[in-house]
């Protein structure tokens, strides 16, 4: 009898298991628009001018292979913070931020819900939205966090249950961890508005719940990474201490180089201090050390003026031609194809991703006549359709639907 008998076959990841569909499908119609990375107009996976031009200032450099400390290149994560919190931010003058580099978003959330799990004093447990990013689950739950959901989708009006989030927060133990998407909420790319993001500030004020925002999208949402990261400052800003995520996969298009920031602001930089050491007692049994090539390449993008320049240009860029397929996607189903049901949300929702509202058999159908791949829950990727494909994907939408 083997060792291994016993174990019992899980199910295909459902994100990723999509990609391999695809990948099978010989048709030349097909199109993925199941995983959440850019594609340019061409539907080809796009690297970005910055980080070509980082890549040959650095192969001038012919930089050694040593390991990085345990919480990564000092440069990069001293960079990415003040991207994320803003050069006025108080704790990031004071010296008060926490931070490490981390392997890429999901390795940031990780070492976040390991290290509430180990020292956060109030409570072990973490509300997601509903729905949220599918991994986030698995994630806290592997930490050692007990997860629950707060509503915040609403399939009525396909935008953000306002007021359900309120009440689920209000009516959360006391001292409860609250995850937040930053900008662009995957997978429904419903945000808060400023307005609302100030409500749940208050809210979350007043429960004493702890904020630990996901911020996997900056710049990605509007096109300024300014814009995008308004609800972490504003938290800030109103006296809350927060932990962070960051990746930067998407935004400078280094998926699998794995480049992301853990943080957590602190009352001051003795405090910070401790927390560091506390950080590196978390990581150092995980992996020891993050990798060194993608970091340096984030750090020679956002340490040179002119690159950082031509990096906001392209995360620019990548935003708008995502915002013009929202544009042209509703005018073929709305105007062109009059396809049953109400799109605006096609247009009003923000970032990668659009909740469609297509049922599951709708989903299926899709992907088996007409070649077009996406999740079940109705998700498209924005960045999957360009102009050659777009008519056909509006084309077939009108088909499934109807
Ligand atoms: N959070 C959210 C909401 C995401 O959508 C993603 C990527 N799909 C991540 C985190 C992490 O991605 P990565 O580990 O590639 O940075």
């Amino acid at each position: 009898l083997s060792t291994w008998s016993a174990v019992p076959a899980g199910p295909p990841d459902p994100i990723l298991g999509i990609t391999e569909a695809f990948k099978a499908d010989k048709d030349p119609r097909k199109i993925n628009l199941g995983v959440g990375a850019y594609r340019d107009e061409n539907g080809k996976p796009y690297v970005l001018n910055a980080v070509k031009k980082a890549e040959s200032l650095l192969t001038a450099t012919s930089p050694d292979k040593e390991y990085l400390p345990i919480t990564g290149l000092p440069e990069f994560t001293k960079h990415a913070a003040k991207l994320a919190y803003g050069a006025d931010s108080v704790p990031l003058k004071e010296g008060a931020i926490a931070v490490t580099q981390s392997i890429s978003g999901t390795g940031a959330l990780r070492i976040g819900g390991a290290f509430l799990a180990r020292h956060y004093p109030h409570s072990k447990i973490i509300y997601l939205p509903v729905p949220t990013w599918g991994n986030h689950i698995p994630i806290f739950k592997d930490s050692g966090l007990e997860v629950r959901g707060y509503r915040y989708f609403d399939k009525k009006s396909v935008g953000l249950d306002f007021e359900g989030l309120k009440e689920d927060l209000n009516n959360a133990p006391e001292g409860a961890i609250v995850l937040l998407h930053a900008c662009a909420h995957n997978p429904t790319g419903v945000d808060p508005t400023h307005a609302q993001w100030a409500e749940i500030s208050d809210v979350i004020a007043s429960k004493k719940l702890f904020p630990f925002f996901d911020m996997a999208y900056q710049g990605f949402a509007s096109g300024s990474t300014t814009h995008d990261a308004f609800a972490v400052r504003h938290f800030v800003k109103h006296g809350h201490q927060i932990a962070l995520a960051q990746s930067f996969a998407k935004n400078m298009g280094l998926y699998g180089e794995r480049v992301g920031l853990f943080s957590l602001t602190t009352k001051d930089a003795e405090e910070k201090k401790r927390v560091d050491s506390q950080l590196k007692i978390v990581i150092r049994p995980m992996y020891s050390n993050p990798p060194l090539h993608g970091a340096l390449l984030a750090n020679a993008i956002l340490g040179n003026e002119e690159l950082y320049q031509e990096w906001e240009g392209e995360v620019k860029g990548m935003a708008e031609r995502i915002i013009s397929m929202r544009e042209r996607l509703y005018g073929l189903l709305t105007n062109e194809l009059k396809t049953p049901g109400e799109w605006g949300h096609i247009k009003s929702q923000i970032g990668m991703f659009s909740f469609t509202g297509m049922k599951p058999e709708q989903c299926k159908a899709l992907a088996e006549k007409a070649h077009v791949y996406l999740t079940m829950d109705g998700r498209i990727s924005m960045a999957g359709l360009n102009g050659s494909n777009v008519e056909y994907f509006a084309a077939s939408v009108d088909a499934a639907v109807k």
